[in-house]
C-alpha cells in the first residue's frame, strides 16, 4: 500500500463482528480508518504487506463492532432518574413535565445531556436521536463528547418546559436546521412532540418543514390505548389514520413506539415506507404494551431501537433493549423464531441508520462507512466460549464489556473513559442538583 493511502488507525487481530445485511465476521479481522470512514476490512492476514497505519491498536481477544444506534432518547431527562415512579403514562408525565418546567434551564439541560451522552458513549453508543427542550444544548455537549446525534426543534402546543410560545416553535426547528444542516457530528430533524399534545396544524407545518429541508421527521405515535382515545376524540381518527390524513406518514417519517396499531394501520405504515423505532424497556415499565415488531418486520417496516429516556426506564441502556427486543416477542407469541437474533441485532445497528435516514453513513462495518465503532472486552466469564459474535452481541455481551469507543475515526472512550468530557464533573454537578430536583415534585424548596 502506498504511503499516501496509508490508514490513520488500523484497529487488527480482534473479532469483528460488521452487522452488515450478510452478517459478515472475521474472527482475526482488521479495520483500516482513513479520513474519519472505513477505508478496509476484512481477515487481518489478506491486509496488503505494506499497508501502514499511524496508529494501530491491538485488538487481540477483543470484539470489534459498529457503535449502537439509539433512535428514540430524551438525554436530559436523565436528570430526573428515578423521580417518578409507578403511574401510567399520563400521570406520569403530569409529574414529570411540572419537575421539567421547574428545573430546566440552558444550564440545567446541557448538564442533563452530558449525563445522558456520557452513559451513551460509556455503553458504545455511538449515534443517539434526542427529542428535548433546548436542542442547541444537546448539540452542543454531543459535539463536546465527539457522539454522533440527530436531533432538532418539535411542536408542542402546550406549555412547554422551555417556556417557548408554541407559536414559535415552527421558526425555532427551521433555524436549528440551518445552523446545523452543514454540522459532521449533529444531523437536524424536525419533530412532533404528538397528536395528542399538538394541534393538526402545527404538526403538519413541522412535517412540511422537514420534507423541505429533506430531514427526518419524528413523532411519538400511538404509544397507548389512551393516547388512541383521546386523539380520536379530538380529530376523528386514531393516531395512525390521523397521520396519514395529514399526509405525514412516508419513507422519511419515524414513528416512536407504535404500539397500539391494528392491521389497518400496521398497513398503513408498511404501504407508506414508514419507520418504527421500538422502546421494550420504556413500554415495559410504563406497561404501555407489545409493540407488533415481527409482524412489522416481516412486512418490511424498518425498525429501529431506542431506549426513551431515563425517567421511563432508569438508564439509558441500549443493551438491555437490545436484549428485551430479542427475547419478549417471543414470549409473547409463544414461538422462539417469532424474532431471529440477527433481526434483532439490526435493530439497534443498521436498523437504527436505516430508520434515521443514515444507513448510507452508519449503523455496519463497511468500507466507505463513517468509523463509528466500539470495542468489547472479551475477558469476561460471560464471553467464553464464543462461538457466534453476532449472537454473543445480543445474548451476552453488556455495556460494561466496552472498552474503546470511536466515532468518525476519532476516540470518544478509552479504556473505558471517556476522552472529551469530565464525567467526575458531570456526576458532581447533578449530585448538587438532586434537592432541587426532589423539592420541584414536592412543591418546595
Ligand atoms: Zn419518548
Amino acid at each position: 500500500m502506498a504511503a499516501s493511502s496509508a490508514f490513520d488507525l488500523l484497529i487488527t487481530g480482534g473479532i469483528v463482528a460488521c452487522c452488515d445485511e450478510k452478517g459478515t465476521a472475521h474472527a482475526k479481522g482488521a479495520v483500516g480508518i482513513k479520513d474519519g470512514r472505513i477505508a478496509w476490512v476484512g481477515d487481518a492476514e489478506k491486509l496488503p504487506a505494506d499497508a501502514a497505519a499511524a496508529a494501530t491498536v491491538d485488538a487481540a481477544g477483543k470484539l470489534l463492532a459498529p457503535g449502537l444506534v439509539n433512535a428514540h432518547c430524551h438525554l436530559a431527562d436523565s436528570l430526573f432518574r428515578g423521580l417518578v415512579e409507578d403511574l401510567e403514562l399520563e400521570d406520569w408525565l403530569q409529574v414529570l413535565w411540572r419537575a421539567e418546567g421547574t428545573i430546566l434551564n440552558e444550564e440545567t439541560n446541557l448538564l442533563g445531556a452530558r449525563l445522558g451522552l456520557a452513559e451513551l458513549a460509556l455503553s458504545g453508543v455511538t449515534t443517539v436521536l434526542d427529542m428535548f427542550w433546548f436542542p442547541e444544548t444537546a448539540a452542543q455537549a454531543t459535539k463536546k463528547i465527539g457522539l454522533r446525534m440527530m436531533t432538532g426543534g418539535f411542536a408542542f402546543d402546550l406549555d412547554g418546559a422551555d417556556g417557548m410560545p408554541a407559536a414559535d416553535r415552527l421558526k425555532h426547528a427551521e433555524a436549528f436546521i440551518e445552523r446545523y444542516k452543514d454540522d459532521e457530528l449533529v444531523t437536524p430533524n424536525a419533530m412532533v412532540h404528538g397528536a395528542y399534545t399538538s394541534g393538526t396544524a402545527s404538526m403538519k407545518a413541522m412535517h412540511e418543514l422537514a420534507q423541505a429541508h429533506g430531514c427526518n421527521f419524528h413523532i411519538h405515535a400511538a404509544e397507548t390505548r389512551k393516547e388512541n382515545e383521546t386523539v380520536l376524540a379530538q380529530h376523528g381518527a386514531r393516531v395512525v389514520p390521523l397521520l396519514e390524513k395529514l399526509g405525514m406518514l412516508g419513507p422519511d417519517t419515524l414513528l416512536a413506539h407504535a404500539i397500539h396499531l391494528d392491521d389497518a394501520d400496521l398497513k398503513m405504515v408498511a404501504d407508506s415506507g414508514t419507520a418504527v423505532v421500538h422502546n421494550p424497556v420504556s413500554n415495559l415499565k410504563l406497561g404501555s404494551g407489545f409493540a407488533r415488531v415481527p409482524e412489522m418486520l416481516a412486512r418490511g417496516i424498518p425498525v429501529g431501537l431506542g431506549t426513551d429516556g431515563a425517567v421511563s426506564g432508569n438508564d439509558i441502556d441500549m443493551w438491555l433493549a437490545l436484549r428485551l427486543a430479542a427475547t419478549m416477542h417471543r414470549a409473547v407469541a409463544n414461538k422462539a423464531g417469532a424474532l431471529s437474533s440477527k433481526e434483532a441485532l439490526r435493530m439497534a445497528t443498521l436498523g437504527s441508520a436505516q430508520a434515521m435516514g443514515m444507513a448510507a453513513e452508519i449503523g455496519s462495518i463497511e468500507t466507505g462507512k463513517r468509523a463509528d465503532l466500539m470495542l468489547l472486552d472479551l475477558e469476561r466469564p460471560h464471553a467464553v466460549p464464543l462461538f457466534d459474535p453476532h449472537s454473543h452481541l445480543v445474548y451476552s455481551a453488556c455495556k460494561g464489556d466496552v472498552e474503546d469507543v470511536w466515532v468518525g475515526g476519532r476516540p470518544v472512550v478509552a479504556k473505558g473513559q471517556l476522552v472529551n468530557d469530565d464525567l467526575g464533573e458531570i456526576l458532581e454537578q447533578t449530585r448538587r442538583l438532586q434537592p432541587q430536583v426532589l423539592a420541584s415534585i414536592n412543591g418546595g424548596d
